[in-house]
């Protein structure tokens, strides 16, 4: 029998990063996957970050984990979405090359000290005592271990559906998981089923881009890491195209066949990222809907069409695309499918993410319910940290939802489980002002240093940049000017002889740094860096203060009950599946309708406001 500290059973995203946490925490890891050659493989669209995503890989980076810079390599069209928007919604996006996403991870994991890598599938848990002793593979090896992180994804019990083909399988091509559902429902632990699907893949030689409209990425690139210093893999494009009314009158005549719509599949999708069927039927009025064609690599001709999941059969699938612009020759090289498999209610779990059920044993990822990658990362770098400080004897690291989306996260998942596949937006964060991408180091990497999770060359990075940040703070602050002075420079403020800070004066948004460099000429000595850092923080700061207000206020009326007059259907400003959901659940109280999945922060603060005007209108 083979010893380690922590094992982590899994090589996807859960568990590369559980396994990169645990070993950065100077535990001996074993991190135990069926194949070294799949280690970081992207089972659907190969692209990292977005909104809320973005955020949750800027917090993976601040906690000195791999995606963000495994993405940084391995990114081949960056965009920042919301860039229009403000600082707190915006969210960086990568498009990725997945070979070179598979081969940057592999390296990563491969020279990272303390980390051993086993090939084989787990099969079944070794307990002893009421607590996880190790693992037992399909080969009848036995590995033993203080702490196990699951990390299984949509292996266990997979099933793929594409029309009305079911083949067992943990995602294309690769085998489905049987042993461990067995184990864990021996545990006594609820299991539930989730689906995910996929879109058909495209051969690029056979599609007419000519007549499509070309996405541009940023110029240049802002990657996801702290410690990247530039983007240095070429850059390409995406394309445009749409689906037409012949498209949706084939997909229409077909539901039939779809495994979905002909009853074969009852377990749920995720809402928010539909099936091409799905989104024909629920938005009906629409007669196009915008899909992505993105490149799948630098030298793969292989086309990834985002917003084309399908459970069709594969002939339905072509006829489709072949009614949208530039695809009417288009090839297929993989048809899209359906995947239902088995997820643990994350109910079960403690804030570190270990199982009540059994101590010493985390889960992480697809296997607690979520979907994306992104998702998955972040909570395997939790739970692959919880798992060594445990085996080191030491207390866990808990994050809350007030100082990161990974706490948010965690924080849902735990208290009101999941009915369909959770994802992360930024409207369920209620702190969103303050959780922002470009604030996650100043908000986590302290904690992360507490611990021992952050390596030397970040820990060294972080400190000299709240070193220029605080220094640049304090300048900002000491430096004032009477409004005539901000108004000679060029900043329009209030002529009501207050004295301003420079801090108070990069929060209006027109201040240019031009503007302050003319009143006080030192503040050049501040780099461009710090200076763009400081001006956001400036620009939060008045709503920070409010934020807090609201909510406080939240808490206090958590209590408060809901009267009976309150008809969701009339309210203003909900959207319609909103209102359905409460309609339903019937809450009595505000902490009531806040455990409701769904219910996001603002419903909640927009009903308090109604209770307390004693009217809807
Ligand atoms: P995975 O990435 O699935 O990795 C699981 C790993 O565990 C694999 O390496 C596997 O070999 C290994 N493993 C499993 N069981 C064992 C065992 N018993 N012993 C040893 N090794 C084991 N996400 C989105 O955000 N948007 C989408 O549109 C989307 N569509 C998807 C479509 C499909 C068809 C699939 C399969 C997934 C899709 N996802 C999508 C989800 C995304 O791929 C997952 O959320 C993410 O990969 C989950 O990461 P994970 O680490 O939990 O599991």
């Amino acid at each position: 029998m083979t010893t380690y500290e922590v094992i982590i059973v899994g090589g996807g995203h859960a568990g590369c990063e559980a396994a990169a946490a645990s070993a950065r925490l100077g535990v001996p890891t074993a991190l135990i996957t069926h194949r070294r050659a799949t280690i970081g493989e992207m089972s659907c669209n190969p692209a990292i970050g977005g909104l809320g995503k973005g955020h949750l890989v800027r917090e993976i980076d601040a906690l000195d984990g791999v995606m963000g810079r495994v993405a940084d390599k391995a990114g081949i069209q960056f965009r920042v979405l919301n860039r229009r928007k403000g600082p707190a919604v915006r969210g960086p996006r990568a498009q990725a090359d997945r070979k070179l996403y598979r081969e940057a991870m592999q390296s990563e994991l491969s020279e990272t000290p303390n980390l051993e890598i086993v090939e084989g599938e787990v099969d079944d848990l070794v307990v002893e005592h009421g607590r996880i002793a190790g693992v037992q593979l399909l080969d009848g090896r036995v590995f033993s271990a203080r702490a196990v992180v699951l990390t299984t994804g949509t292996f266990l019990r997979g099933l793929i559906h594409r029309g009305d083909e079911m083949i067992p399988a943990g995602r294309a091509g690769e085998g489905p998981v049987l042993g461990l559902s067995l184990r864990l429902e021996a545990l006594g632990l609820k299991l539930g089923r989730l689906k995910t699907g996929t879109p058909p893949r495209l051969d690029a030689h056979s599609i007419n881009f000519a007549v499509l409209n070309e996405q541009i990425g940023d110029n240049p690139p802002e990657p996801f890491s702290a410690l990247t210093s530039a983007i240095t893999t070429p850059q390409i494009s995406c394309f445009e195209t749409r689906t037409t009314p012949q498209a949706h009158a084939i997909i229409s005549s077909n539901l039939g066949r779809s495994a979905m719509y002909s009853g074969r599949i009852s377990s749920r999708g995720p809402r928010y990222c539909p099936s091409i069927e799905d989104k024909i039927v629920r938005f009906s009025d629409k007669d196009s809907h915008l899909v992505f064609l993105e490149p799948e690599g630098l030298d793969d001709p292989t086309i990834y069409p985002n917003g084309l999941s399908t459970s069709l059969p594969e002939d339905v699938q072509l006829a489709f695309l072949r009614a949208m612009p530039g695809l009417e020759n288009v090839v297929i090289k993989r048809a899209g499918y359906a995947i239902e498999y088995d997820h643990v209610d994350p109910r079960e779990l403690s804030p570190s993410l270990m199982l009540r059920a059994l101590p010493g044993l985390y889960l992480a990822g697809q296997i607690n319910g979520t979907t994306g990658y992104e998702e998955a990362a972040a909570q395997g770098l939790l739970a692959g940290a919880n798992a060594a400080l445990a085996a080191k004897g030491a207390a866990p690291l808990i994050l809350s939802r007030t100082n990161s989306y990974l706490g948010v996260m965690i924080d849902d998942l735990i208290s009101r489980g999941v009915t369909e596949p959770y994802r992360m937006f930024t409207s369920r964060a209620e702190f969103r002002l303050h959780l922002r991408s470009d604030n996650a180091d100043q908000r986590l990497t302290d904690l992360g240093i507490g611990v021992g999770l952050v390596g030397q060359e970040r820990r060294e990075h972080h400190c000299e940049r709240m070193a220029r940040l605080d220094a640049g703070k304090s300048l900002l602050t000491r430096l004032t000017a009477t409004p005539n002075e901000a108004r000679k420079a060029g900043v329009n403020v209030n002529a009501d002889g207050v004295r301003r800070s420079a801090f108070q004066l990069l929060s209006y948004p027109t201040t240019q740094r031009a503007d302050l460099e003319a009143i006080w000429p030192e503040l050049a000595d501040i780099d461009d860096k710090s200076f763009e850092q400081l001006a956001i923080d400036a620009q939060y700061a008045v709503y920070l203060d409010r934020q807090q207000a609201d909510v406080e206020a939240v808490q206090r009326d958590e209590a408060r009950e809901i009267p009976d007059w309150l008809d969701y259907a009339l309210l203003p400003g909900l959207s319609n599946e909103m209102k359905q959901k409460l309609i339903d659940a019937k809450p009595q109280t505000i902490a009531q309708a806040q455990k409701i999945e769904g219910v996001t922060p603002a419903a909640l603060t927009l009903i308090l406001a109604v209770i307390r005007r004693g009217r809807l209108d």
